[in-house]
């Protein structure tokens, strides 16, 4: 098989992309190819991938239950770690059950293939996860895009489906990975109540950042019992990986029935449970890691704005600066990383074409002075223009 020619067009698209490699942990600062630098574009939101405690645990979970569960959970691989888990993360979404995947991804994937199939319908936001999509493409159900956050669009989808299938399922972003901007999921709700579909929302980048509790876009809302699937990952804010679907039992004992993800690969590793069961309860007793990087976010994107960027609307750590074309977005992320700031380009197919971008994302251990020096890093590298 000869690949040459293909490479050859991402390149001249300017769309290649190539692995970096991290030369020491991805805390505040990383070292990459031999160069301290300060790391902007972590999803370990509240800085917990290095905390002291959530390595403790995950290195207990080793020692008492080994390194590999050595088999799917409906085998030998479903340990008590994994049902404790599972029933904290319930509590915390407040849902009767969850269940856990080997990663966000696969737990996109099995819920929507799963869920919904022939005769259903999904309306899903033009700018969800890839996970979503193509769960949505592997489920048998019909697809519809509504424009993103368009709910005259969604009003007008859902009343022209009325009576033509079993179940209609409404996917979103609770918060969009790529803007970082909120679902209007109050209003989604609503709609979803009015025509009687169900909702499904990721909540990757919002769980343990967003709400009262940090429980996400659900909780921000305060829209408990009126979101049937919430979806979340453990890679993020929880500092390890995997997925999970919280939702009513009956779903969830189906989900272990259906969901091809979840009966045909092994259990996540002990390891990763420790570690996210420790992350959980620090969520939950520790909420100025959630208000600090928060707030940090906030002045970021006022000091970007007084410096004449184009910074997406967003509430959360997630922050897009807009810079245009591929290429320039490429040059201006190098530019930053000659600045000291590694924040890295954003483009097509990720983000449509002329849109783009720097994705900055803060962590709760960003400090003033991070802050001060990422807007520096903006000022410079747009000056070296
Ligand atoms: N959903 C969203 C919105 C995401 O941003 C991501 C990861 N970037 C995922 C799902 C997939 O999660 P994971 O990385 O845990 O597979």
């Amino acid at each position: 098989m000869d690949f040459k020619s293909e490479l050859d067009e991402i390149r001249e698209a300017g769309l290649y992309r190539s692995l970096r490699r991290m030369e020491s942990a991805t805390q505040r600062a990383v070292t990459v190819e031999g160069r301290t630098l300060l790391m902007c574009a972590s999803n370990n939101y509240l800085g917990l991938a290095n905390d002291p405690r959530v390595q403790e645990a995950s290195i207990r979970a080793i020692r008492e239950y080994g390194t590999g569960s050595g088999g799917s959970r409906l085998t030998t691989g479903n340990t008590d770690l994994h049902e404790k888990l599972e029933e904290e993360l319930a509590i915390f979404k407040r849902t009767e059950a969850a269940l856990l995947f080997n990663s966000g991804y696969a737990a996109n994937v099995a819920a929507l293939t799963a869920l919904v199939g022939e005769g259903d319908l999904i309306l899903s936001d033009a700018l969800n996860h890839a996970s979503l999509i193509d769960g949505a493409r592997l489920s048998k159900a019909q697809r519809q895009v509504y424009g993103h956050a368009d709910l005259t669009e969604l009003d007008a989808l859902l009343r022209g489906a009325q009576g033509r299938y079993r179940r209609i399922l409404i996917v979103t972003d609770g918060v969009f990975s790529m803007d970082g901007d909120i679902a209007p999921l109050p209003a989604i709700c609503d709609l979803a109540e009015q025509y009687g579909a169900d909702v499904m929302v990721d909540d990757a980048h919002s769980t343990g950042v967003l709400g009262p509790n940090g429980a996400g876009t659900v909780d921000h809302f305060g829209l408990y019992g009126r979101v049937a699937v919430q979806m979340g990952t453990l890679s993020k804010a929880f500092a390890a990986e995997g997925g999970y679907i919280a939702g009513s039992r009956d779903m969830i004992d189906y989900l272990v029935n259906r969901a091809r993800p979840f009966i045909f690969s092994t259990a996540l590793s002990p390891a990763v449970i420790g570690a996210a069961r420790a992350a959980l309860q620090i969520v939950r007793e520790e909420p100025h890691r959630r208000e600090q990087v928060l707030a940090q976010a906030e002045w970021l994107r006022s000091m970007l704005r007084g410096e004449g960027f184009t910074v997406f609307p967003s509430e959360t750590p997630i922050i897009g600066v807009l810079i245009g074309e591929a290429e320039e977005a490429v040059a201006f992320a190098r530019r930053l990383e000659e600045a000291g700031v590694y924040a890295p380009a954003i483009r097509p197919p990720t983000v449509p074409a002329g849109t783009s971008r720097i994705r900055l994302t803060l962590t709760a251990t960003h400090t003033n002075s991070d802050v001060d020096a990422i807007r520096e890093a903006f000022a410079v590298a747009r000056g070296a223009v």
